[in-house]
């Protein structure tokens, strides 16, 4: 269970950010993209309210890319270390994809989701008990608290 505020940082400590608000939901994406973005083998994140999301050191800058789907992906990172703190797709302006590695107590993260299976490195092993998705997830019951969230507008 993740103490709220929880903070996060990028690798150097120049960028920090609080999070104040829940996450509707935490996951790890195996997705070709997300192993470039990480260097590594796959991408943890949590998606938790916009505002939920407060920077309290430096400023990160932010890069925006197209999609597959169409979306644009928006990612800040810290322009000194270049580690990447969080994101937004254009279908869901309301929420913040933080990447839960930035965290200080990533470990209280409950992840117990998988999108992009079908892209996953052969050696990671999932557990049978987390929800698995050959493809993007469907978050939409993680978001019952608030479901226009989930949605564009
Ligand atoms: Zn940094
Ligand atoms: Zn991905």
């Amino acid at each position: 269970m993740l103490d709220l505020p929880a903070l996060g940082r990028c690798q150097c400590g120049a960028c920090a950010y609080r999070i104040e608000a829940p996450p509707f939901v935490a996951y790890t994406c195996h997705c070709t993209e997300c192993r470039k973005l990480t260097a590594s083998a796959f991408l943890t994140c949590m998606q938790v309210p916009a505002e939920g999301v407060v920077v309290i050191a430096g400023t990160p800058v932010e890069r925006e890319r197209t999609a597959d789907s169409g979306n644009r992906l928006t990612t800040w990172f810290c322009a000194a270390c270049g580690s990447t703190l969080y994101a937004e797709n254009s279908a869901r302006p309301r929420v913040r994809t933080v990447h839960v590695g930035t965290l200080e107590r990533a470990e209280d993260v409950e992840v117990t989701a998988h999108i992009w299976l079908k892209r996953k490195l052969p050696w990671v092993e999932i557990p049978a008990t987390h929800r698995q998705f050959a493809e993007a997830g469907d978050w939409t019951r993680d978001y019952a608290r608030d479901p226009g969230r989930y949605r564009a507008s």
